[in-house]
């Protein structure tokens, strides 16, 4: 099961300008890392497959595919959370910050593209 859920978190600048806001994550259940796994697992095989028949390329396709689909597999079954692609707004210049990211949601560091300042955001 795919659950959703919006957790408050404060963004603060570097100066000490703080804002609060709602940051969306997305939980991912045992049954649904499994399925995203074999579902990758499954691609990463029928690419391994179709390398075979590319002439000359397939001496390094295939070994790297073979090496690279349990990789991706165990990588996305390991993934339990992930923060979508989604705005927030700057507390120096009030303006949009895409924020994203593909790892358990603890602090994230960005940079605003505006003002140029440096962005922590937290849990509060
Ligand atoms: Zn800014």
């Amino acid at each position: 099961m795919v659950e959703e859920n919006l957790k408050p978190i404060s963004t603060t600048t570097r100066s000490g300008e703080k804002n609060q806001g709602q940051l969306r994550i997305i939980f991912w259940s045992k049954e649904e890392r499994l399925k995203r796994a074999l579902k990758a697992a499954g691609i990463g095989l029928g690419l391994t497959f179709i390398f075979i028949f590319l002439p000359i390329v397939h001496f390094i396709l295939v070994p790297l595919a073979l090496i690279i689909t349990p990789l991706v597999s165990v990588y996305l079954y390991k993934q339990t959370e992930e923060v979508p692609k989604q705005n927030l707004i700057c507390p120096k210049c009030a303006a949009n910050v895409e924020v994203s990211s593909s790892n358990k949601f603890e602090k994230i560091e960005l940079i605003c593209d505006s003002c140029r300042s440096v962005l922590e955001i937290s849990a509060n």
